[in-house]
């Protein structure tokens, strides 16, 4: 679509055509003619408090979790100038073929510790919530106590007595079963038929009952749910409507503008910064987003990258009707090899919270999301699961909006959101993959 249409009304021209193209499985990006008119202080978390939450509970954290050395699960931020370079360059055709003008950055979620994914961010934070509510209602604890504490013997009985449930296509339910069994909970996660072998299994490994649905994704939530309700002792993790899984995610904002600082990165409004989340439910993308805003208000935009086949997010904000949309509705079967993203329908909340804070959202397709993280694995030494590699696709879109371009002052910043948990040997398969469908576009 030209820059020109797009200028003579967004809002009339580029929602039908997005939705023309999500209907027929075409890659394509839909600009939110809303993101203009937000304003801060509309508040629906608050990433301060749950910041605060994760600060109490890093002695517990690392304990629990020795490899993040001070009880913060973060991770690094990266500047990939090689990765840029092929961009640009001979591989132009996977990044939308943009200039790519600003300095480009991964944040290296992949490797969040603990949970291998963003839903790191989210899942571990509503355990822990969870957890200190159980602690103080039991009086296994003082408010200000250390939270080391809750990892002893005495601890573990009580919360023994606590289940906690949720539905994942996987990476959610690793994160969520991961932290509630090192705590002892009795954890059941509720997988779709589409869910890995290997997480299912590590998830066992843990002591973690896995059940599984023939259905997708929704059916698996759907059923967890149900069967949650029905159990005053057990906390079900709503992936759709979890406030405390958003505020984890929020607590992103703040963490990564530290560490653009440290980097001497500049954002303000000379200093634009981009950043493209890959995106499921919305939940991971949706809570980073907000908590960006919250830090940079006008000077941060952020964009959702989903695949052609699995479009939720995309579709209920350009259709306007938000979480009511089903990709199945539309024609479309959500069977990609994105884990993580191939959901339905997005997340209720998340279509409220982005309708002013999300500049815009882009499709790929899945052969692009190989191609990507084999290029990644070549250039930086980097490996990133295919779900994780999305947000490249999309640079290019960020000089096509009537948002103002990056420039040379900008950055940009690419979020992996998984992959150091994937078994050598599904590695390899990805990499060969990703080698095949570069070759194919260098002789293309
Ligand atoms: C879950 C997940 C996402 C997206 O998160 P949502 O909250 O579902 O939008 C992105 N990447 C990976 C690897 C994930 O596991």
């Amino acid at each position: 679509m030209s820059g020109e249409e797009r200028e003579r009304d967004p809002e009339r021209e580029n929602a039908p055509a997005a939705m023309e193209a999500i209907r027929s499985l075409r890659e394509t990006f839909w600009e939110n003619p809303e993101a203009g008119h937000f304003r801060k202080n509309e508040g629906i978390v608050d990433p301060d408090e749950a910041e605060k939450r994760l600060q109490r509970f890093a002695p517990l954290l690392k304990k629990a979790f020795p490899e993040t050395g001070n009880g913060v699960i973060e991770s690094p931020l990266l500047e990939i100038p090689r990765m840029q370079a092929a961009l640009k360059g001979r591989y132009a055709a996977l990044s939308g073929a943009g200039k790519l003008p600003a300095r480009l950055y991964l944040k290296c979620d992949h490797a969040l510790p603990a949970a291998g994914s963003v839903k790191a961010r989210g899942g571990i934070y509503e355990v822990l919530k969870f957890a200190e509510e159980v602690a103080l209602r039991e009086g296994l604890f003082a408010e200000v106590e250390n939270t080391e504490k809750l990892l002893s013997e005495e601890a573990r009985k009580v919360f023994s007595r606590y289940r906690v449930a949720v539905g994942s296509t996987g990476n959610l339910g690793l994160s969520i079963g991961i932290m509630s069994a090192v705590l002892g909970f009795s954890v059941t996660v509720h997988m779709s038929s589409d869910a890995r072998e290997w997480k299912k299994k590590l998830l066992r490994e843990k002591g973690v009952l896995v059940k599984e649905y023939a259905g997708d994704y929704q059916s698996a939530v759907a059923s967890g749910r149900r069967e949650a309700g029905a159990d005053p002792f057990c906390h079900f993790v709503d992936d759709e409507n979890s406030l405390d899984l958003f505020a984890g995610y929020a607590t992103a904002g703040k963490r990564i503008s530290r560490q653009l600082a440290e980097k001497g990165v500049r954002v303000d409004a000379r200093h634009r910064l981009y950043v493209t989340i890959p995106c499921g439910v919305g939940g991971a993308p949706g809570g980073i987003t907000y908590g960006l805003r919250e830090i940079f208000g006008g000077d941060v935009f952020c964009f959702t990258a989903e695949p052609v086949h699995a479009p939720a997010l995309i579709a209920g904000l350009a259709s306007g009707k938000g979480s009511a949309v089903s990709i199945k509705e539309l024609g479309i079967d959500g069977i990609t090899a994105a884990d993580g993203l191939a959901v339905g329908r997005p997340s209720p909340l998340v279509c409220r919270a982005m309708r002013n804070r999300l500049h815009g959202c882009f499709t790929v397709e899945d052969e692009k999301l190989f191609a990507l993280l084999a290029l990644l694995w070549e250039t930086e030494g980097i490996f990133v699961e295919p779900s994780a590699a999305a947000g490249f696709a999309g640079l290019g879109y960020l000089e096509r909006g009537s948002f103002p371009p990056p420039d040379g002052s900008s950055s940009a910043v690419v979020w992996a959101t998984g992959g150091s948990f994937v078994p050598e040997e599904e590695r390899e398969a990805y990499l060969a993959r990703g080698k095949d469908a570069l070759s194919r576009l260098k002789t293309e």
